[in-house]
């Protein structure tokens, strides 16, 4: 069963095709990796599935829901950034708490104070919410600091907590470990391996660091000059690679 599935995406910005009819299926619980040199057209490839930019022509389904016109919040998938993009003045728990409660409101409710329009008994939910995805990341400790207080790699998993509650198809993450030093990157490959293993939620994974993508996925697509070259197990892809563009992009003995 594939939950996400891209078909034929096409995309030029002006005269240079960044995308060149890509197919691509990613079964449910899957964790599948992106991988390939800068500019090859992986974030923009991640960016459509997330409805984040349009496709030119193809289509993209998650589910068995054609997407490709839906916007981005219709999707539920959460895109994790690489900025974190947390709120600052917010404590972590409040950070974590706020998609919930934008959610629950329609859109004349949006006022800067929301706190007020949720019944009391609603908040108390999504705080038991809040506090079952913390517990699961273990940064309980960490929910009533401010973003400011925060490690990076801390940051980065209140970034994906709050990414969590909202309990999405899939984590579309791009790049998310390239501003963070290099002890730290590799903890967090296995802190995210390891989350992936508990959640069994599908992950989509950006990556130009072919390492990243050979150690933590269970299917990478190796992208060059905006197509998928080939699409499969890391293993396979390392010891029979097709083509000599992959063998020297992952490395693979001569
Ligand atoms: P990657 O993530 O693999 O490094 P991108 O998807 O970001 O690659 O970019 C692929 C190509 O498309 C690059 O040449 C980039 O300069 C170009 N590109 C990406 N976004 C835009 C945009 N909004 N406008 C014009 N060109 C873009
Ligand atoms: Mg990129």
């Amino acid at each position: 069963m594939s939950s996400i599935s891209l078909r034929t995406i096409t995309k030029s910005f002006g005269d240079a095709m960044v995308l060149d009819g890509v197919d691509l299926d990613i079964k449910d619980g899957k964790f599948v990796t992106l991988v390939g040199p800068s500019g090859c057209g992986k974030s923009t490839l991640l960016r459509i599935l997330a409805g984040l930019e349009a496709t030119d022509a193809g289509t993209v389904t998650i589910g068995k829901r054609d997407v490709t016109q839906t916007r981005p919040s219709l999707r539920n998938l959460a895109m994790v950034f690489q900025s974190y993009a947390l709120y600052p003045h917010l404590s972590v728990a409040q950070n974590m708490l706020t998609p919930l409660l934008m959610r629950d409101l329609t859109k004349t409710q949006r006022l800067p104070v929301i706190g007020p329009l949720i019944s009391r008994a609603k908040r108390k939910a999504l705080t038991a919410q809040v506090d079952a995805v913390a517990q699961t990341l273990k940064i309980t400790e960490l929910l009533t600091r401010k973003p400011g207080q925060l490690s990076g790699g801390q940051r980065q998993r209140v970034a994906l907590g709050r990414a969590m509650v909202r309990n999405p198809v899939a984590f579309l993450m791009d790049e998310p470990l390239s501003n963070l030093d290099a002890a730290l990157r590799v903890h967090m490959r296995s802190e995210l391996t390891e989350l992936h293993r508990r959640l069994k939620t599908t992950f989509v994974y950006v990556t130009h660091d072919q390492a990243e993508a050979l150690t933590m996925s269970d299917r990478m697509a190796v992208m060059m000059g905006g197509k998928i070259l080939q699409f499969g197990r890391p293993d396979d892809i390392y010891r029979d690679p097709n083509s000599l563009a992959v063998a020297r992009f992952v490395g693979s003995p001569a």
